[in-house]
């Protein structure tokens, strides 16, 4: 099948290569240039697991192609995916001008039926305004051209993205239209020969679909952090607690981690979201609010807790931290606890020496001029002359860290860990003043 595929993201880029993969003939366009011809030499923009090859083999055999020519992508695909970005707006609400710029790309380029595919998490009625911006602009143009919009939000992990794709847990599908039905079996056929995954639905739920899943998942985060703040004022300890709950089957393992927040690109921007649709309509989202606001102050768990320890004023430390993307497996530092830490530190006159396995780019990108903030290029680096060590993010390779190597880099034996790592008892043992999540800090 033809597909076109609007915006070379993490979503994008990923669900192009994966369908170019099962013989699709896949054409990627995005406004970056940069990116297109980075892509074009084989320089991937993103960090995710098994995903270099994917795309040079794709692109190489020709099923997977680059360009900002948007007319060319319309021209291409009967299948129009928009897999665009929806930050947040001034006001948290998802900012929808990169999808109504697309569909308005493809109303002016269009010249027969086409199913517009919205992949981007979009608010509930975003189908209808995609519909609407299309029609106006076809108005412009005096056409009459049919088309399709159909919502098939995207479920993908960043840093299990590609093994996501391959093998979907469900293809939640959004559509008025039983005809379109039968092409997006097509198109995701190779992806559900196993048994049916595919979910079919009328639009608006389909929309609300992805913002619950989110913000289902955000708020076991953010309730397993209320508990863990509860444990450490009772003296219980979370880990124990966790273990103890996850092993109800009704309530499971997944996703009930305490830890220094949650992040990323989507979480954080999903909730707020919802929550701007739910006041819009007059409805006041008591739960998600908390969940906000609970996550909000867990990223300053991590700064308060050194400042309980080494006072407001850090003028003259330097801290070394380990961790910067949101989430092991990715470089993605948008809205990562690890930002909100540094910027705390900083705010206080401390320096940071930084390490993170794939995030060190991006975090060049971001804060690149500042010197307080070095970037080390290995993880015992990073704690050179550090007064204490910090852990933001869980990569496997910080589990076991040598302890002695730890102790013998760091002007003060202290752990600040945001993602509970270690044993307490162990790590107090070796001579470590530890502070973790929910677990009280052991001295
Ligand atoms: P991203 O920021 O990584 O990529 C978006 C891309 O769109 C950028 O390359 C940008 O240049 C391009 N773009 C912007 N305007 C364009 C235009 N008019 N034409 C062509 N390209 C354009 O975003 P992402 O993380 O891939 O997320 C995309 C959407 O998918 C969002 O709505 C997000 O919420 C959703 N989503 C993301 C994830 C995730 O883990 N990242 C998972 C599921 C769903």
């Amino acid at each position: 099948m033809k597909v076109t595929v609007f915006g070379i993201g993490y979503v994008g880029l990923v669900q192009a290569a994966v369908l170019a993969e099962v013989g699709h003939d896949v054409i990627c366009i995005d406004v970056d240039e940069n990116k297109v011809e980075n892509l074009k030499k084989g320089i991937i923009p993103i960090f995710e697991p098994g995903l270099t090859p994917l795309v040079m083999q794709n692109y190489e055999a020709g099923r997977l192609k680059f360009s900002t020519d948007a007319k060319e992508g319309v021209n291409h695909g009967i299948m129009q995916f928009i897999a665009v970005g929806t930050p947040p707006d001034e006001d948290g609400s998802a900012d929808l001008k990169y999808v109504t710029a697309v569909a308005r790309t493809i109303a002016e380029h269009m010249q027969g039926h086409k199913v517009v595919i919205d992949k981007s998490t979009v608010p509930v009625g975003t189908a209808d305004r995609v519909r609407s911006v299309m029609s106006e602009t076809l108005k412009g143009r005096n056409a009459s051209v049919a088309f399709d919009v159909v919502s098939n939000p995207e479920f993908l992990k960043e840093g299990a993205a590609v093994s996501d794709c391959m093998r979907p847990e469900r293809i939640v599908v959004g559509t008025d239209n039983e005809d379109v039905v039968d092409l997006l079996r097509e198109l995701y056929e190779p992806f559900n020969r196993n048994h049916d995954r595919m979910i079919l639905m009328d639009i608006r739920s389909a929309e609300l679909t992805k913002y619950a899943a989110n913000c289902m998942l955000a708020t076991k985060i953010s309730f397993m952090n209320e508990i863990s703040n509860l444990a450490e004022l009772l003296g219980a300890d979370i880990e124990k607690v966790r273990q103890g709950i996850g092993s109800d089957s009704r309530i499971g393992y997944s996703f009930i981690y305490p830890g220094c927040g949650y992040g990323g690109s989507c979480f954080p921007k999903d909730v707020q979201a919802l929550i701007r649709t739910s006041e819009q309509i007059g409805y006041t989202p008591r739960i998600l609010q908390a969940v906000e606001a609970v996550n909000d102050d867990q990223k300053l768990k991590l700064p308060a807790f050194i400042k309980r320890h080494f006072g407001d004023d850090l003028k003259g430390k330097t801290f070394a931290l380990w961790g910067l993307a949101f989430k092991p497996n990715t470089d993605d530092m948008r809205e990562a606890s690890s930002r909100v830490l540094m910027e705390t530190l900083w705010q206080a006159g401390a320096r940071v020496q930084a390490f993170d396995p794939e995030a060190m780019d991006e975090a060049q990108r971001i804060y690149g001029s500042r010197d307080d903030l070095q970037l080390m290029g290995t993880k015992e680096a990073a704690l050179h002359n550090a007064d204490a060590l910090v852990i933001c993010t869980e990569w496997k390779n910080f589990r076991v860290p040598d302890f002695d190597v730890v102790k013998n880099a760091l002007k003060e034996p202290v752990i600040f860990d945001g993602r509970n790592l270690y044993d307490p008892e162990r790590v107090s043992k070796r001579g470590f003043v530890y502070y973790a999540i929910g677990r009280g800090a052991s001295v």
